[in-house]
C-alpha cells in the first residue's frame, strides 16, 4: 500500500497526519495520503507565492508556457491507462468512462497550451492624444479546489487555464479521490522538468481544514472552486473574511431534461437515462428532472423502466460495466436516505435500494420516481442515480417547471420542432442548454451556471479570462501633461 505525501515546491512533503483512501467497489483501503493541516497548506501557498513573485514562470514566454502544457498532455496520454485505472479504483466510475475522462484531461491541457499565445489585450479609442491599451496579466497564486466526481478532469479544467495565464497554483483534491492527482503530480515531476518547482503544488486533506486554509489565506489571489452549493457559500464567507480574493464557483444543479410529444421516443428515453445515470448520477449537470409531456408520459415511463432494468452494475474495472459504486459508503448512505425520504411524497417506479447482486461496495440501484415539481426529491440535488419524472401539459408549463429551481446549471430539450426547441432554449435560465442531446461537454465551449449554480465560466476563452487580470495603460502623446492648477 502506497503512502502518499503532498507535492510542494517540487518535493514530496509529509504532513503530521494521514488519511486512508478506500476503493468504493471493494470497501478496501488502497492507500494513505497526507491529512494536511492549515500549516501544511501555508507551506504550499508560500512555495506558490515565491514561484509567482520571484520565479521565472509568469515572465517566461507564452510559447514556452504553451509547450509545457503540451508536454504535460503528452505525458497524460502516454500514461492514460494507469491514470484511468487509479480514477476508477478511487471514485468507482466504470473504466470506460475513466478512459474518456483521461483523454479529455489531456485535450484540455492541449487547448490551454494553444491558448497561451492567444492571450492579448486591446487598444481603446479614447478621445485624447494618447494610446490607451489593456494588458492581460496572470491573477497570481490560485487555490484550486475540486470535487470527487471527475477528479482528474475537473482539476485540468482549472490547471490548464491557470498555467496558461502564468499563474502558480495550490491544488486541493477531494478527500475521497486524490490519487489520480498525486499520480499526475508524480508524472509531471518526473517527465516535465521544465515546469519550475512551486508552480504546481498539491495538498491533500479535509475540506473544512485544508480547503478552508486555502480559501482564507492572505497570500492567495484567487480561488477556483467546484463543489456543492452550500460549500460554495462557505467559500464566499471565507473570501469575505480574508483578503477579498477573486473567486469562481462551479456548483450544484437540478437540471431539467424536457421531452415533447414529437420527440423520437427511443432516442429520447436513451437520452433521459444517459442524461442522469452517466457516472452513477454523480454529475453536476445530471438531468435529474425528466419533464415529459403528459400525452407520452406513460409510454415514456414504460420504456425508461425497461431500459433501466438492463443497466449493468458491477465491478467498475470490467469493461462491460455501465454503472459502478458510488464514491463512498457515506455518500451511498446519504443517497439511500434521500430515496427513503423521496418515497414519502413521490411514486417509486424503479430501483430504490442496494442491488441484491452486489455483496460489497457502495452500490445503489438506478432509481426512478414520478411526482410533480414540488416534491422534495424533485427539488433537492441528490448527486446519485436518482431521477424524478415530472409530467407537464404544454410548452409554457414545461418552461415554468424547468425554471422552478434555485439552480441554473444545465437543461436539455427534445423535439422535432426546432422553433419550439429554440423558444425553450431562450426561456430556460441555465448556463448550458442542449437540444436533442444531453451531456456532451467540450473544452472549446463555456461551462458554468446561472442562479445558485455558480459564478463565472470554465473551459473555452471564457475559462481563460477567469485567471487573468486586466490592466489599463494610458500613454500620453500630448506635448505636456494636462495643466489644471
Ligand atoms: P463538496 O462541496 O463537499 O466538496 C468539494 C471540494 O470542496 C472538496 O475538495 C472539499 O474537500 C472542499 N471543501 C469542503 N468544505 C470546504 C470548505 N469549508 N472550504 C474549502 N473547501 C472545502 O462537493 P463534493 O461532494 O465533493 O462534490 C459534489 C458537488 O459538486 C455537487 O453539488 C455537484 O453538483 C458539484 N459539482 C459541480 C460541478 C460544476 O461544474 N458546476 C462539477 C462537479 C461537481
Amino acid at each position: 500500500m502506497i503512502e502518499h505525501r503532498n507535492f510542494i515546491g517540487g518535493e514530496w512533503l509529509a504532513a503530521a497526519a494521514t488519511r486512508p483512501i478506500v476503493n468504493p467497489a471493494t470497501d478496501e483501503v488502497i492507500a494513505t495520503v497526507a491529512e494536511s493541516s492549515a500549516a501544511d497548506v501555508a507551506v504550499a501557498v508560500r512555495a506558490a507565492r515565491d514561484a509567482f513573485d520571484s520565479g521565472p514562470w509568469r515572465t517566461t514566454t507564452a510559447q514556452a508556457r504553451g509547450r509545457v502544457l503540451f508536454h504535460m498532455a503528452a505525458v497524460v496520454r502516454e500514461h492514460a491507462d494507469r491514470l484511468a485505472e487509479i480514477e476508477t479504483r478511487t471514485c468507482g466510475k466504470p473504466i470506460v468512462e475513466s478512459d474518456m475522462d483521461v483523454q479529455d484531461a489531456a485535450t484540455c491541457l492541449e487547448y490551454y497550451g494553444g491558448l497561451a499565445t492567444k492571450i492579448h489585450g486591446e487598444t481603446l479609442p479614447v478621445p485624447d492624444n494618447a494610446i490607451n491599451l489593456t494588458l492581460k496579466e496572470p491573477v497570481g497564486v490560485v487555490g484550486l479546489i475540486v470535487p470527487w466526481n471527475y477528479p482528474l478532469l475537473l482539476a485540468m479544467w482549472k490547471l490548464g487555464p491557470a498555467l496558461s495565464a502564468g499563474c502558480t497554483v495550490v491544488l486541493k483534491p477531494a478527500e475521497q479521490t486524490p490519487l489520480s492527482m498525486l499520480e499526475f503530480a508524480r508524472l509531471v515531476h518526473e517527465h516535465v522538468p521544465e515546469l519550475p518547482p512551486g508552480v504546481f503544488n498539491v495538498v491533500t486533506g479535509d475540506g473544512p481544514v485544508a480547503g478552508r486554509a486555502l480559501v482564507e489565506s492572505m497570500e492567495v489571489d484567487k480561488i477556483a472552486f467546484t463543489g456543492g452549493t452550500e460549500t460554495g457559500r462557505e467559500v464566499l464567507h471565507g473570501v469575505a473574511r480574508s483578503n477579498l480574493k477573486k473567486v469562481s464557483l462551479e456548483l450544484g444543479g437540478k437540471s431539467p431534461n424536457i421531452f415533447f410529444t414529437d420527440c423520437d421516443l427511443d432516442a429520447a428515453t436513451d437520452g433521459a437515462l444517459f442524461g442522469v445515470f452517466i457516472n452513477q448520477g454523480e454529475v453536476c449537470s445530471a438531468g435529474s428532472r425528466v419533464l415529459v409531456q403528459r400525452e407520452i408520459a406513460a409510454e415514456f415511463m414504460t420504456r425508461m423502466r425497461e431500459k433501466t432494468a438492463r443497466i449493468r452494475l458491477g465491478d467498475p474495472l470490467d469493461r462491460a460495466t455501465k454503472m459502478g459504486p458510488l464514491v463512498s459508503r457515506e455518500h451511498a448512505d446519504r443517497v439511500l436516505a434521500a430515496i427513503e425520504r423521496g418515497r414519502q411524497e413521490a411514486r417509486l417506479v424503479a430501483g430504490g435500494g442496494r442491488p441484491a447482486a452486489q455483496a460489497r461496495g457502495c452500490f445503489v440501484e438506478p432509481t426512478i420516481f414520478e411526482s410533480d415539481n414540488s416534491a422534495w426529491i424533485a427539488r433537492e440535488e441528490i448527486f446519485g442515480p436518482v431521477v424524478t419524472v415530472i409530467p407537464f401539459t404544454d410548452e409554457a408549463d414545461a418552461i415554468r417547471i424547468a425554471n422552478d429551481t434555485p439552480y441554473g446549471l444545465a437543461a436539455a430539450v427534445w423535439s422535432r420542432d426546432i422553433f419550439r426547441c429554440l423558444r425553450v432554449v431562450k426561456a430556460v435560465r441555465a448556463g448550458i442548454v442542449w437540444v436533442n442531446s444531453m451531456q456532451p461537454c467540450y473544452v472549446e465551449s463555456p461551462w458554468g451556471g446561472y442562479k445558485q449554480s455558480g459564478h463565472g465560466r470554465e473551459m473555452s476563452l471564457h475559462g481563460q479570462e477567469e485567471f487573468l487580470e486586466t490592466k489599463q495603460v494610458h500613454i500620453n502623446l500630448g506635448e505636456a501633461p494636462l495643466a489644471w492648477y
